[in-house]
């Protein structure tokens, strides 16, 4: 028998989860029109098994797309005949938008606001306080890293008029916590108290620096409807400095600036797919790895008329729910317990099995003291761990952090650590928990029966 790629079944996730009665017709529109009206899906129709099969089956049969397809065909391959990307540029319904991801790699968008503003909205929906916030033109704090969105300014500050846009107001000019000032967090608490936002959206890891600041000092602060964590994964340290300053319901919101909203946190605490504007296949890891609960996943777009996006690797991994349904009701579409992290994040045990940044960081998490950390595979045995204390002796906190690394990674795996005043993020301003010098190859974690079609 012929075991090869070439005729290969593959499984597919989807097919054994609920969704809404318009749901597989969405993404056979989706798939139809990728397969049938652009040019970067040219070499794909030749792999669809065709409209006789299920949709989730013919999506299995396919490859991922990747962000070097999404360089190679540019924004113009993924937009659907009928359109000319010129024009919609032109007439100013879309702009091209630029995305270094944590890879470095940098891809243009297209960008066409009112699909991204519909995504959201449904988003939204998944969670019982960001619904009743959304009244539409309520005041939303923003603390993130200004290069991502924002008004930079790293050699001056910026007064509060300069930072604010409409309904927005940008809290930071300056995208490294390790170095803000106490006079600049002064500032933020002010103007908190000042705008009234109804909505703060933040990277956990900036939220989470202001936060302690606020207990530190005893400060109060207004709090909003509800605080949304987005741009990178939070660590239950942040959420938990967080959770100490404000007197606010706290919810993950999870997308792309490729791929829009893919899951958005309920209020019983679990993610939910966003299953209005988007499908995902979930690409379970073999069971070494973490499978099948943990895995990679891949995301389809429903409905952007500017673009075409199709089984596209997002480059996270996520964790399932199980199978008991989440306490919310929701029933629909994917349901997970945790974003584990990004996958060039994964690190190895000793015996060479995939260990997740959320694994990590449920593991220092628990650790009294540790209020930041970055942890290093710097080899095959070795991880050498970044890290900042407060209120417990650090020579304790450090010395806990060597032995649950040791429990996770292996006995015989060598953990140095060291004691850091704070932790800096990365360019263009986001935290990396976890890094490996050597990435480790996610394609060869998965369970061979729903990776993607090799190419
Ligand atoms: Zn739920």
């Amino acid at each position: 028998m012929d075991m090869g790629a070439g005729n290969r079944t593959n499984e597919s996730f989807a097919s054994s989860l609920r969704y809404d009665p318009g749901y597989a017709d969405r993404c056979a529109r989706s798939l139809d029109e990728a397969l049938g009206s652009t040019t970067a899906y040219k070499t794909w129709r030749a792999l669809d098994p065709g409209p006789a099969r299920d949709v989730f089956s013919r999506l299995a049969a396919l490859p991922a797309l990747t962000k070097a397809d999404l360089r190679a065909h540019g924004p113009k391959g993924f937009v659907p005949r009928g359109r000319e990307l010129a024009a919609g540029l032109a007439s100013r319904e879309i702009e091209l938008v630029e995305t270094s991801g944590s890879t470095g790699d940098r891809v243009t968008n297209v960008w066409y606001q009112p699909w991204w503003d519909a995504a959201e909205k449904a988003s939204w929906r998944l969670n019982a306080h960001a619904r009743a916030a959304a009244v539409g033109e309520h005041h939303e704090a923003i603390l993130t890293s200004p290069w991502c969105t924002g008004f930079p300014c790293e050699d001056d500050y910026l007064a509060m008029h300069e930072r604010t846009l409409g309904r927005f107001l940008y809290l930071s000019e300056r995208s490294d916590p390790s170095t803000w000032s106490a006079e600049l967090m002064d500032r933020m608490v002010g103007e908190l108290a000042a705008f009234r936002p109804v909505v703060i959206e933040a990277n956990p890891s900036f939220l989470a620096r202001l936060s302690r600041h606020i207990v530190s000092r005893r400060l109060r602060v207004p709090s909003p409807a509800i605080i949304i964590l987005t741009y990178e994964n939070p660590s239950i340290l942040h959420r938990r400095a967080i959770v100490r300053a404000f007197d606010a319901p706290v919810a993950s919101s999870y997308g792309a600036t490729e791929a829009g909203y893919v899951f958005m946190e309920c209020e019983a605490g679990h993610l939910h797919q966003v299953t209005e504007s988007c499908h995902v296949d979930f690409l379970p890891f073999a069971q070494e790895h973490g499978g099948p609960e943990v895995g990679r996943i891949l995301v389809t777009t429903f409905g952007n008329p500017w673009r075409s996006l199709v089984r596209f690797d997002i480059g996270d991994v996520v964790r399932l729910n199980g199978s008991a349904p989440c306490r919310c009701g929701r029933t629909e579409g994917l349901t997970l317990a945790s974003i584990e992290g990004r996958a060039i994040s994964l690190t190895l045990t000793s015996e060479g099995n995939a260990v997740t940044q959320g694994a990590v960081d449920r593991c220092l998490s628990d650790i009294r003291g540790m209020v930041e950390y970055q942890l290093v595979q710097t080899g095959p045995g070795a991880c050498r761990l970044l890290f900042a204390a407060e209120g417990v002796e650090p020579r304790l906190v450090g010395q806990a952090a060597r032995e649950v690394l040791r429990a996770l990674y292996g006995r015989e795996v060598v953990v140095t650590t060291e004691v850091v005043e704070a932790i800096a993020p990365d360019p263009p301003g986001k935290y990396k928990l976890t890094k490996a010098a050597e990435p480790v190859d996610s394609d060869r974690l998965l369970d061979e029966r729903f990776a993607p079609r090799p190419r």
